[in-house]
């Protein structure tokens, strides 16, 4: 490796490759349209286009295309060459300014939601130059947002846009009210990215794995993860080629890949790079999901994202770092020195605390998918219950500040907020808790509920609009106050007492929690069936149409997508496990009864006992029984699966209350097999091999 910082964004259109490659007049129209989202008009498109191309071709590259996150969840790209006749026979290589800042991709291969129907078949994407333009492949990379003819959003980005704006606005709003003066506000995100890395060769062995990304059948290997000696052992040597190799490739495309480790189950990893732009920071996210993937493949490995690949392993997710930060980079959760910075931070955790016990469903909804099911309530994610954990300093500010009781005994002192100065309160002390779902850790809030699979978009999306929402009602109220601070006191009090039920500070992993929300009347939604309705409940829909986020049609389209994902993937995995129980399982348990009658018989003419044998024949053929009987219920259920012109709700209620439980059913018997069953006739490698054999 050449040396880091000269690596690091070779292959990003970046900051400095602008400034050095752009007229002066150019720059800063291109700046001004990143920092404060200002017009672009065709002539700075054109110059920017062919200092791009130039730049792209000196490094290789020979196509461009607009990248864009349609709502599959993952990116998309289609190849267009530079090249241009030139009349004599040979080519030019050329990009316009044009073809930069829009393009007209086929959206019929993508979902819409039936947006489609309604409007013309031909979707358009459109730059995004907040993100830096890369090269991927020999390919000039443009991120984009991707929208219908009508304007409606197709993808994952448009939405992502407008919540930075709506919470723009608002936070600015909240600012002007304490003094403080700033261009612009923006969510930060930092994406913690969890993943199992196991052998290809291995992985290529079983069709569960290459078909649903997931082990659908598979006995506990002798050994889990009980020992907890995953965690802290040193990384294995390929696995530690492999990042270094990872490390490398998304340095060169500008992503601020940090840390890396073991995570607590075995063959399973963690990297995160450091926070940016929440638009930028899942941008790269996404890049760094595909790359993660490419770069096993060299090493003869594969990179598994799914968020329960192994039953009784632990999940994956990708922890989704969440703080607001101002155009000078002060961060708003980062309490401050004064009586007005501590008031304003004070009051923007309480909006995050209403925000979030407004719209626990919302949250909820974000992280909602059929992988992310079997992982949420786990004994090792936070529960499908939305809380939020605010740390014993924070707790006990907020507790003296509710009651008037004297906060700081050694001055004896209570706090009157806007007034006084906060008492200082370490960062980053206690024990944090790591079983909350929505966790505060010293300045910025730790989402934990998303699935390691999923795209941050819609998480930070909601997570935007709902605090843009609660900072609008608060600003709504303050900027009429006659008597600022003692308005002030007196929401922050009433914030604090309305909505302190979201507040839990216990094991989230605990039964008792389960009980105690309910009494607290908190929102339980385990499955994705019975979350996924409530995003068209008449609160949500006028939420996010208030701050134009989505409107009602984009809604619903973005919930019956999710819906028919959601179907789809039980419906292929039911697909999956009866084929491979049929053709694979079956076949080879029928042999191993063969062998072991023979044997019997064999021994039998010789006169000798075949105890053991004839007991383990018994149950071998006891459990192919059941087997037998549990397929054909799983046929019988999955036969009841059907996509098209149905009522996609009820749909997937009936996978979830059927289909799921048949496919449990039927793995549970498979699984007792496996354990008798000869190794040498069993179809697919154990969980020992996948998970210890790197
Ligand atoms: P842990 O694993 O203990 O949760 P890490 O330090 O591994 O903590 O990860 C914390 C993540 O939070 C990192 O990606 C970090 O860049 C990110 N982060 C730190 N400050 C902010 C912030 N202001 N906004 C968003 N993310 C942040
Ligand atoms: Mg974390």
């Amino acid at each position: 490796m050449t040396n880091l910082p000269e690596l690091f964004g070779c292959m990003a259109f970046n900051e400095s490759v602008m400034r050095e490659r752009l007229p002066k007049g150019a720059y800063s129209t291109l700046k001004n349209a990143i920092e404060k989202g200002g017009r672009m008009d065709l002539t700075t498109a054109n110059i920017v286009a062919n200092a791009m191309k130039d730049w792209a071709t000196e490094k290789g590259a020979t196509h461009y295309t607009h990248w864009f996150q349609p709502l599959t969840g993952i990116t998309a790209e289609k190849h267009d060459s530079f090249i241009a006749p030139c009349g004599d026979g040979g080519v030019i290589m050329e990009f316009s300014g044009k073809e930069l800042i829009k393009g007209e991709p086929d959206a019929s291969s993508f979902p819409s939601g039936g947006l489609r129907a309604t409007f013309e078949a031909r979707g358009y994407t459109a730059w995004d130059p907040t993100s830096y333009a890369f090269i991927k492949d020999g390919v000039l990379c443009i991120p984009t947002a991707f929208c219908s003819y009508g304007g409606e959003a197709l993808d994952t980005k448009t939405p992502l846009l407008r919540s930075m704006e709506a919470l723009n606005l608002q936070a600015k709003r909240i600012l002007k009210l304490f003094g403080t003066e700033c261009e612009r506000v923006s969510a930060t995100a930092g994406l913690e990215q969890e993943y199992f890395i196991v052998d290809r060769n291995t992985y290529n062995q079983r069709k569960d794995l290459i078909y649903t990304g997931r082990t659908l059948l598979g006995a506990r290997p002798p050994k889990g993860q009980e020992m907890d000696d995953h965690y802290f052992g040193s990384i294995k040597i390929r696995v530690s080629s492999f990042m270094k190799e990872l490390n490398e490739e998304l340095w060169k495309l500008g992503v601020l890949a940090k840390t890396e480790h073991n995570e607590a189950a075995p063959a399973q990893h963690e990297l995160a790079p450091i926070f940016s732009t929440a638009n930028i920071a899942i941008d790269h996210n996404q890049l760094t999901m595909e790359i993660m993937r490419k770069v096993a493949k060299r090493h003869d490995l594969t990179c598994l994202l799914h968020e329960k690949p192994f039953e009784g392993v632990n999940g994956s997710g990708k922890h989704n770092n969440w703080a607001l930060s101002t155009d000078d980079g002060v961060n708003l959760l980062e309490p401050g020195d004064t009586p007005e910075e501590n008031a304003q931070f004070l009051l923007i955790i309480c909006a995050v605390l209403k925000a979030v016990d407004d719209y626990q469903d919302l949250l909820r909804i974000s992280v909602a998918s059929c992988g992310n099911d079997h992982r949420l309530g786990g004994d090792e994610a936070p529960p499908a219950i939305v809380s939020v954990y605010l740390g014993d300093e924070l707790q006990a500010i907020l507790d003296s500040i509710k009651s008037g009781t004297v906060y700081d005994r050694a001055e004896k002192k209570s706090l009157t907020v806007g007034v006084d100065v906060l008492p200082p309160f370490p960062r980053d002390t206690t024990d944090r808790n790591r079983t909350s779902p929505f966790a505060f850790t010293g300045n910025k809030f730790e989402f934990r509920m998303l699935g390691s699979s999923m795209s941050a978009s819609a998480s930070t999306t909601f997570i935007n609009t709902i605090v843009a929402e609660t900072f609008r009602q608060f600003a709504d109220r303050l900027e009429k106050a006659e008597d600022f601070t003692s308005e002030l006191n007196t929401l922050i009090r009433e914030t604090i007492t309305e909505h302190e039920r979201i507040i839990f500070n216990g094991n989230g992993y605990d039964e008792s929690w389960t009980k105690e929300a309910a009494k607290r009347g908190l929102s339980n939604y385990p499955s994705t069936a019975d979350c996924l309705p409530h995003l068209m409940d008449e609160k949500n829909v006028r939420l996010f149409e208030r701050h134009g986020v989505y409107s009602e049609t984009e809604l619903r389209a973005r919930r019956d997508i999710l819906l028919e994902s959601y179907c789809k993937q039980i419906n292929i995995e039911a697909q999956v496990m009866l084929e491979m129980i049929h053709r694979d399982i079956v076949p080879a348990v029928i042999s191993f009864e063969k062998t072991l009658a023979d044997t019997i018989n064999a021994k039998a003419q010789i006169k000798i006992e075949s105890k053991a044998e004839t007991k383990l024949l018994g149950s071998v053929s006891g459990l192919l029984e059941q087997l037998y009987d549990n397929c054909q219920a799983l046929e019988e259920a999955a036969a009841g699966v059907k996509l098209k012109n149905c009522d996609l709700q009820s749909m997937a209620v009936y996978c979830h209350e059927s289909v799921i439980p048949a496919m449990n059913a039927l793995r549970v018997v498979a699984d007792k097999l496996e354990c008798l069953v000869s190794k040498d006739l069993w179809p697919y490698p154990s969980y020992g091999r996948l998970l210890y054999r790197v």
